[in-house]
């Protein structure tokens, strides 16, 4: 057998929840199933509001549009990231500001931020790799002092904390993602958090296709109207029952994934001990939450060779991502400010290793594949 990469992993409720949906027999966005994930992401998270959208990709979008981004502003994010991360405000006519990452958490390095500030800078969209956190006093800081919006893409972070504060709600809005590939699936899917109620209302316009039915459905306006720009953001029902059976068992899911962390962790460290890897860096005041396992080989071609050796042994492991700032939108629509070293160097090195729940049964295979693997690099 192949061990896959991912496994998404189901609860056993997610289909009469989904037959619960279609007993209610409200099938667009809005029902019993989407309120109950907002209150959870809007207690779990402390942002004013959260709304689930199609994808992290979606939400994002939404904060581009919420910060009133205009063409030719930029907004500074990492370049070690996913491409959704400067989409958002590429979509908007904005200059992705692409920035190197720290060599320990391989987060956006905030000590480079300052001098990466022009008269046009509007943002910073932060992206917490790994489900562990950026660093966000500093973060909000240089923000504040400079009066600039703060995104978060939490795409990863669901369940990790920065000085005991959830991640996604530190930041004026945030970005989650439910992807299979996440943490907390639906298939597709993700949400938008908002830290303080001043921009919750708008929010709700943008997502339901820029007019007022959210106030409407709640009886506060007696017609509703075209107000604001806006498109479809919002999930169907039937998405929102599927999320809310892996809610309901995010503490366990989240659970199994560190035992599989934890036990990689300590398997890996009589490698680090002889220089031949380095393990993922977690630093004291972040608690993360097991999205991904990875290690950084010494280069490009002792990387090569590890993913084909465990390949081999039938065990799937990649690597990601191609820096932002040398793709070629990247290129045509952004621009980088300062050495990449880490990047470039992080990007040639890093592979993941497979994570999911169920993969525990498995880990003693896995790990005597990487012994192999590793032995004859
Ligand atoms: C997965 C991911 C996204 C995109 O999430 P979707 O829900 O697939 O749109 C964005 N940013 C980061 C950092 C991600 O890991």
């Amino acid at each position: 057998m192949t061990i896959p990469f991912n496994k998404p992993f189901m609860t056993g409720r997610e289909l009469s929840n989904i037959a619960q949906a279609h007993m209610n027999g409200h099938l667009s966005g809005d029902g019993f199933f989407t309120k109950q994930c907002h209150r959870w992401l809007e207690t779990h998270s402390r942002a004013q509001r959260a709304l689930l959208t199609h994808s992290c990709t979606a939400a994002l979008e939404m904060a581009a549009l919420l910060i009133d981004l205009e063409p030719g502003d930029e907004v500074i994010l990492p370049s070690f990231t996913f491409v959704s991360t400067a989409n958002a405000f590429v979509l908007r006519g904005a200059v992705p500001v692409f920035l190197d990452i720290r060599a320990d958490t391989l987060n956006i390095d905030e000590r480079l931020i300052e001098a990466a500030i022009t008269p046009r800078t509007k943002a910073i969209c932060v992206v917490h790799y790994a489900g562990v956190s950026c660093e966000m006093d500093t973060i909000l800081e240089i923000a504040a002092r400079h009066n600039l919006r703060v995104i978060e893409d939490a795409a990863q972070g669901i369940y990790s904390t920065y000085k005991g504060r959830p991640l996604g709600a530190i930041g004026e809005l945030g970005a989650l993602s439910f992807h299979e590939t996440k943490n907390i699936i639906s298939g597709e899917g993700g949400a938008l958090l908002i830290r303080d109620e001043a921009l919750a209302e708008r929010a709700e316009v943008i997502r339901e296709k820029g007019t007022n039915r959210s106030k409407f459905f709640r009886g506060q306006v007696d017609k509703y109207t075209w107000v604001d720009v806006g498109s479809s953001y919002l999930p169907s029902e039937l998405i929102a029952a599927f999320l809310a059976a892996q809610i309901d068992e995010g503490e366990t899911i989240t659970r199994n994934r560190l035992a599989i962390w934890d036990r990689y962790h300590a398997w890996a460290e009589k490698y680090e001990v002889r220089g031949l890897l380095r393990r993922p860096i977690v630093p004291a005041h972040c608690t993360h939450n097991a999205h991904m396992y990875y290690l950084l080989m010494p280069d490009l071609e002792r990387r090569t060779r590890f993913i084909a050796k465990m390949k081999e042994s039938g065990i799937s492991t990649v690597f990601h991502y191609i820096p932002l700032h040398s793709a070629p939108a990247g290129k045509r629509y952004g621009r980088h400010a300062g050495d990449m070293a880490i990047t470039d160097s992080t990007s040639e090195r890093l592979v993941r290793l497979p994570l999911w729940v169920g993969l525990e049964e498995h880990l003693d295979r896995v790990l005597a594949a990487a012994d192999d693997a590793l032995a004859g690099l």
